[in-house]
């Protein structure tokens, strides 16, 4: 049986380094923030905020939410923005995408200072994560995955690792993040061949597809350790959700494996909160 890794131990420590830091801050007079953009109420939305809200106030991290409607025009959505981003009290700034169609998302994220984006929404940041300047804030996500691999002490250097997918806010920075730690990425998508092979060659396999239970027995072998990236609506269980990896053949053939629900997607939203702090300690440094 494949040991489990865990994304709770993993979010659990990280909280308690967070806490140090920003009561650190605090003593020196600044409560780091974010700034949570909203427009609409769309139920992932307002799911995600909770998760926030309540994972920031567990380490005392401030947040304000700016809550515009549906049909906000373009102008008014922008200077709403420029104006979250121009204020000094907030560190980090997270906009919940996709934007409604009629609004102009590009030029709408490109309003977002780099030094704020702590979830990789702008161009500037994206180039700092693929030319590795550690100012820049990847996507939470393949940060969640680093932290996991980090916290297991899965080695890296010199490993081959398959990812699977190839998206920018999952497949291609987690690949950025892996080459900066020495391994050896391949990098899958839908045009791949032989893609059971290929993943079957690795020592890790990171599975971000976005298509329920698709990893299955033929893509693994002994020894290997799978990370499952996927946050699919389970097809065989309503109402519950499954990741991209067949939890149940494939758990008996690897060695170890993250599950869903319980895995990276735990430790998303405490990356969120770290991205901030750590927005906060350079603009304070500057
Ligand atoms: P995405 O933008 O839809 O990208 C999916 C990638 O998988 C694409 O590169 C696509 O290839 C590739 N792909 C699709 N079908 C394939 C197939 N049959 N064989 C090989 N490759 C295939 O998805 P995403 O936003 O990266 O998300 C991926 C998964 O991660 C989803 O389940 C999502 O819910 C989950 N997710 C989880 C978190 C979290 O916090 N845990 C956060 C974000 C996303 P092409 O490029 O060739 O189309």
């Amino acid at each position: 049986m494949a040991e489990r890794l865990k994304g709770k131990p993993v979010a659990d420590a990280m909280k308690e380094d967070l806490v140090k830091r920003v009561e650190d801050l605090k003593a020196k007079g600044v409560t780091p923030k974010i700034g949570l953009i909203r427009v609409g109420a769309n139920p992932d939305d307002l799911f995600y905020e909770g998760g926030i809200k309540k994972t920031s106030d567990g380490i005392g991290l401030a947040y304000e939410i700016f809550e515009h409607p549906e049909d906000v025009n373009q102008e008014e959505f922008e200077q709403s923005v420029l104006s979250v981003g121009a204020d000094s009290s907030i560190h980090g700034i997270l906009m919940f995408a996709p934007l409604p169609k009629h609004l102009d998302e590009k030029k709408i994220r490109s309003l977002i200072p780099v030094e704020k984006d702590v979830d990789c929404m702008t161009l500037g940041s994206a180039g700092k994560v693929f030319t590795d300047d550690q100012t820049g804030f990847p996507p939470c996500t393949p940060t969640a995955c680093m932290e996991m691999l980090k916290f297991y002490e899965i080695p890296l250097k010199g490993k081959k690792v398959t990812v699977v997918g190839r998206s920018l806010i999952v497949g291609k920075p987690v690949a950025m993040l892996l080459l900066r730690e020495h391994a050896t990425v391949t990098i899958c998508h839908s045009r791949t061949e032989n893609l059971d092979q290929v993943c079957a060659g690795a020592d890790i396999l990171v599975a971000a597809v976005g298509r329920a239970k698709m990893i299955g027995s033929s893509y693994v072998k002994p020894g290997q350790i799978v990370i499952d990236v996927g946050i699919n609506p389970d097809p065989d269980n309503p109402g519950k959700y499954c990741g991209d990896v067949d939890f149940a053949a494939v758990e008996p053939i690897v060695d170890k494996i993250t599950p869903v629900p319980g895995g990276v997607g735990s430790v998303t939203t405490i990356v969120l909160c770290k991205h901030t702090v750590m927005a906060c300690e350079m603009q304070q440094g500057r």
